[in-house]
C-alpha cells in the first residue's frame, strides 16, 4: 500500500540563499531543516540538520553551489541521505514562500504558468523578494515537475484590510497606475501568531482582536479584527512603519527629496541609506538587539537614544492599533527581539496602564519556548509571548490546500487568484 502522502517541503529562497525544513503535516514535526547561503560564491555553504533518528547530527559542506539549482540538488542529496528524498512517495508537496502576491493572491495558490506570470509581474513592486522566489519554485518544479508546487504570499494575510487602511492620500490615477497602496508584510506570522494567541485565549479566532508586534531584524505590526487583519504597519515595501535593524520605518517622504537636492544622494544611494543602514544599526552602529542592550546597560547614550526611539514608535502603534480596533483583547510579542528581549517588552507596554496594558516583571523574563501570557491576572489586555513559526504556518497551509485539491478535482480549487 502506499504511504499516505503527509510531508512538506517548505522552500524560502532568496537572492543567494535558501533555507528549507522538511515537516510531517501528519504530527506537524519537523523531519530535517537546513540552509544554503552564499549561492554562487566560492564561500557557498550548506549547513543541514536531519532532526529523525538515525545517521546522526548536523552536517555541513562548502564550496561548489554555483546557482539555485546546484543548491536544491544539494539539499535533496542531504535529505535522501537521511532517508527523506524528494522522490519518496510521502512528499505530498512543496510549500514556497513568496514575498509579495499583489492584491490578486489572497490565499495559497497551487503554481501553475498563469501564477508565475503573475508573481513576474509583482516584480517591480518587491524587486529583491520576487525574484529569488521565482527562482526558487522553477527550481523545484525542474526536480519534482509532477508535484503540487504551492506558492504562500507574505502579503496574503494583509488583504483583507479595508481600503481606508490600504489607500495612500496621494492622487488615485497615479497610485492606481503603478499599484501603490500598502500591502504589509511578514503575514504569515502575523496569520500564525494572532490564531495561537487567540488559542492561548481559549477562544476561537472569530471572538478576539489581537495587536501582534512582530519584532525581528525586520518588524511590523498588525491589527487583528476576528481573525481579520485591518491594519499593519508595512506598506508598499517592507521599509514602512516601526524602527528595525537596519530599516528606517517611518519617515517624512520629503527627507527623500532632501538628501537628493541638497546631499545630492542618487536613488539607489537613499533606497540603500533607508533600508540598510537606517533603523537600529543607522542610530547607533549595533542591529542586535542583545548587544544594543549591553551597551544601554553599560551606560552607552548612543545605544540608549536607539532603544527609546524604537520603543517610542512601537508604543505610537500600539496606541494606534488600540483606537483602530475600539476593543482590544490581547497583545502578542513575536520574532527575535519581541520572544527574547524582555526590556523591550517591558518598556514597550511601561505607561500604558490607560489603554488596560501591564506586564508582571516575573513572568515577563521566564525564558520558554511556549506562548505564554505575561500581564497580570485580571489585566483588561492580554500581553502574551507567542513564539512565531513561519515554516510550520507555510507547510499547514500548503498541506491543507493540496489535501483540499485531492479531495475536489474542481479546478476552481486549484488556484485561489481572486
Ligand atoms: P529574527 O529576524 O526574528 O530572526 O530576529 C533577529 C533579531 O532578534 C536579532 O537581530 C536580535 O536583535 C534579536 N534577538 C535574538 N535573540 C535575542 C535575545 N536573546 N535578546 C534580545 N534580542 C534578541
Amino acid at each position: 500500500m502506499t504511504p499516505r502522502a503527509t510531508r512538506v517541503l517548505v522552500l524560502n529562497s532568496g537572492s543567494s540563499s535558501v533555507k528549507y525544513q522538511l515537516l510531517d503535516m501528519a504530527d506537524s514535526s519537523r523531519l530535517a531543516v537546513g540552509l544554503v547561503e552564499r549561492i554562487g560564491e566560492e564561500s557557498s555553504r550548506l549547513v543541514h540538520t536531519p532532526l529523525v533518528s538515525g545517521p546522526g547530527g548536523k552536517r555541513e559542506r562548502t564550496g561548489g553551489i554555483a546557482d539555485h539549482t546546484a543548491a536544491l540538488e544539494a539539499v535533496a542529496a542531504e535529505l535522501a541521505h537521511d532517508g527523506l528524498g524528494l522522490d519518496s512517495p510521502e512528499l505530498a508537496a512543496i510549500g514556497h514562500r513568496v514575498v509579495h502576491g499583489g492584491l490578486k493572491f489572497s490565499a495559497p495558490t497551487v503554481v501553475d504558468d498563469a501564477v508565475l506570470a503573475e508573481i513576474e509581474r509583482l516584480v517591480p513592486v518587491a524587486p529583491l523578494h520576487n525574484p529569488a522566489n521565482l527562482t526558487g519554485i522553477r527550481t523545484a518544479q525542474r526536480l519534482r515537475p509532477d508535484l503540487p508546487q504551492v506558492a504562500v504570499f507574505d502579503t496574503a494575510f494583509h488583504t483583507t484590510m479595508p481600503e481606508h487602511a490600504a489607500r495612500y492620500a496621494i492622487d488615485t490615477a497615479t497610485a492606481d497606475a503603478h499599484r501603490i497602496r500598502r500591502y504589509g508584510f511578514h503575514g504569515t506570522s502575523h496569520a500564525y501568531v494572532s490564531r495561537r494567541t487567540a488559542e492561548l485565549l481559549g477562544k476561537d479566532p472569530s471572538e478576539v482582536n489581537v495587536i501582534v508586534l512582530h519584532l525581528g531584524n525586520g518588524a511590523s505590526a498588525s491589527a487583528v479584527e476576528g481573525g481579520r487583519c485591518v491594519d499593519t504597519s508595512m506598506g508598499l515595501t517592507p521599509l514602512e512603519g516601526l524602527v528595525m535593524g537596519t530599516r528606517s520605518g517611518d519617515i517624512d517622504p520629503a527627507v527623500t527629496f532632501h538628501l537628493k537636492r541638497v546631499a545630492g544622494m542618487s536613488v539607489d544611494e537613499i533606497d540603500e541609506l533607508l533600508n540598510k543602514k537606517s533603523g537600529l544599526v543607522g542610530l547607533c552602529g549595533d542591529n542586535d538587539m542583545r548587544e544594543i542592550r549591553r551597551r544601554v546597560e553599560e551606560g552607552d547614550e548612543r545605544a540608549r537614544l536607539a532603544f527609546d526611539v524604537y520603543i517610542h514608535r512601537l508604543k505610537k502603534y500600539i496606541g494606534a492599533y488600540t483606537a483602530v480596533l475600539g476593543r482590544v483583547d490581547a497583545v502578542a510579542f513575536t520574532a527575535g527581539v519581541g520572544e527574547n528581549a524582555a526590556a523591550v517588552r517591558e518598556a514597550a507596554v511601561a505607561g500604558l496602564e490607560n489603554l488596560g496594558l501591564a506586564v508582571d516583571a516575573e513572568r515577563n523574563t521566564v525564558r520558554s519556548d511556549e506562548p505564554r501570557v505575561i500581564s497580570p491576572d485580571g489585566a483588561r489586555v492580554v500581553v502574551a509571548v507567542v513564539p512565531t513559526d513561519e515554516e510550520l504556518e507555510i507547510a499547514r497551509q500548503t498541506f491543507a490546500l493540496v489535501e483540499r485539491t485531492d479531495d475536489d478535482a474542481s479546478p476552481a480549487l486549484r488556484t485561489s487568484i481572486a
